[in-house]
């Protein structure tokens, strides 16, 4: 049974007491129709990874027109701009990832029916920046000052061969940020507090290459190595809790024309990922002897010439540990609670905040949709059917914004619960 520590509860009822908090999260709620109308503008500005120039720069007008300070677009193309607090507490980061899975051309519209918006990337992570002006647009009216200043900032290149780019730069050229919240889930109950790290690896086994008959005998084979590798991976068992995974998901070798031909080299491409870093550690450290072992084997078997491989880093996702009991959790905990609305406890993550955990800034991922039924989380994210549930959308940006205020604490009213 999950529990709140007294601190965090006492907190978020400060909180939900003042004026100026329920005004906010009234004003959130009235403001749906121009949250979901930004939707709609930001999701035909096409961004696929790598080329989120036009939508950055949209999104930095806006941020000027809503009244942060410094806005600017950085070396990694995010967009950031600054909102004062006091002086007195946390610099708080509110972050969602400019790019989309797909490439240019393929958003033509939006469609609206029953209930939902239709676009590919209309949620991911579009909503999230409509939510980010939708929470300025709240302060504004409020007039709320926090604690800690505010860090809104617009990610580049969060999605697939990105690997979290905009917020490694981003995190890396800014020491000064104490707490990470990120917006980029579909379903605003599940709490994401947890960061799967991973990695993803090239190995290419090599050999001299020949008639598969004339040359057979004479040299050892690099696809049978790369099998014998393979086969031992296979076989590999991890633990379900932290959850560990691995899978090789690429295996070439030969040609079309070289059917008859023992091919001089072949390549596997695979990836592994826990919830620990121990694991992790242990799972890559049994994986690379396996691909020794495959190369020894099949070079012992033939005494000839011998295997041997390169590997090369495609790509890694840093993770680490958060408890379930951070008082940031516990904030977030609440928020739903406050929403009447079950919170979820998701298991690994891999978002923008595990950028943010791995440097040991204690960091959240949020989510986009409100989504009580089976039938609304069928959200389709990454798919060009994409959906996005309208129904009280408004509440996942009440929940960023409680939480938020939780987080960077009120000016004379309370500090951060990180504190
Ligand atoms: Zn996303």
């Amino acid at each position: 049974m999950y529990q709140v520590s007294e601190s965090s509860k006492k907190q978020f009822e400060k909180m939900l007491g003042l004026a100026a908090v329920r005004e906010g999260l009234e004003f959130i709620e009235r403001d749906q129709e121009r949250t979901i109308a930004d939707q709609k503008k930001l999701v035909v500005i096409e961004a696929p990874t790598f080329h989120e120039e036009k939508r950055a720069a949209f999104v930095a007008e806006r941020f000027k027109e809503l009244g942060l300070l410094e806005v600017h677009i950085d070396r990694g193309g995010n967009v950031t701009g600054v909102r004062k607090g006091s002086g007195n507490g946390p610099r708080v980061l509110v972050e969602g990832h400019l790019d989309t899975v797909f490439p240019f051309g393929t958003v033509s519209g939006v469609t609206e029916k029953d209930g939902y918006l239709y676009a590919p990337g209309i949620g991911d992570d579009t909503r999230a920046l409509a939510m980010i002006f939708g929470i300025l647009r709240a302060l504004n009216e409020t007039g709320i000052r926090t604690a800690g200043d505010l860090v809104f900032t617009a990610t580049t290149r969060e999605e697939g061969a990105g690997s979290l780019g905009g917020m490694k730069d981003f995190l890396a050229d800014h020491q000064d940020i104490d707490i990470s919240l990120s917006i980029d889930n579909n379903d605003m109950s599940m709490l994401i507090f947890e960061a799967t790290c991973g990695e993803t690896w090239e190995v290419v086994f090599k050999g001299i290459g020949g008639h598969a008959f004339g040359a057979f005998g004479k040299m050892a084979q690099p696809i049978h190595a790369a099998a014998r590798a393979v086969a031992k991976i296979a076989e590999f068992t991890v633990p379900e809790d932290p959850k560990t995974s691995f899978c090789v998901s690429n295996f070439h070798g030969g040609t079309d024309a070289g059917v008859h031909a023992i091919a001089p080299a072949a390549s596997i491409k695979f990836n592994f990922r826990s919830n620990s870093r121990e694991e992790l550690e242990k799972l890559k450290e049994k994986i690379f002897k396996a691909i020794a072992e495959g190369a020894e084997e099949e070079s012992d078997k033939w005494q000839k010439d011998r295997i041997t491989w390169e590997k090369r880093q495609l790509g890694e996702v840093p993770g680490g540990f958060q408890s379930p009991n951070l008082p940031l959790v516990e904030a977030a905990y609440l928020g739903l609670r406050s929403l009447d609305i079950e919170p979820v406890f998701g298991r690994g993550g891999c978002t923008n905040a595990n950028v943010a955990i791995s440097r040991n800034i204690p960091a959240l991922c949020m989510g986009r949709a409100f989504a009580p039924d089976q039938e609304s989380k069928e959200i389709k994210n990454h798919s060009i059917n994409e959906r996005f549930p309208i129904k009280e959308a408004y509440k996942a940006v009440q929940q960023v914004f409680m939480v938020l205020l939780m987080a960077a604490g009120i000016q004379g009213e309370f500090d951060s619960v990180m504190k």
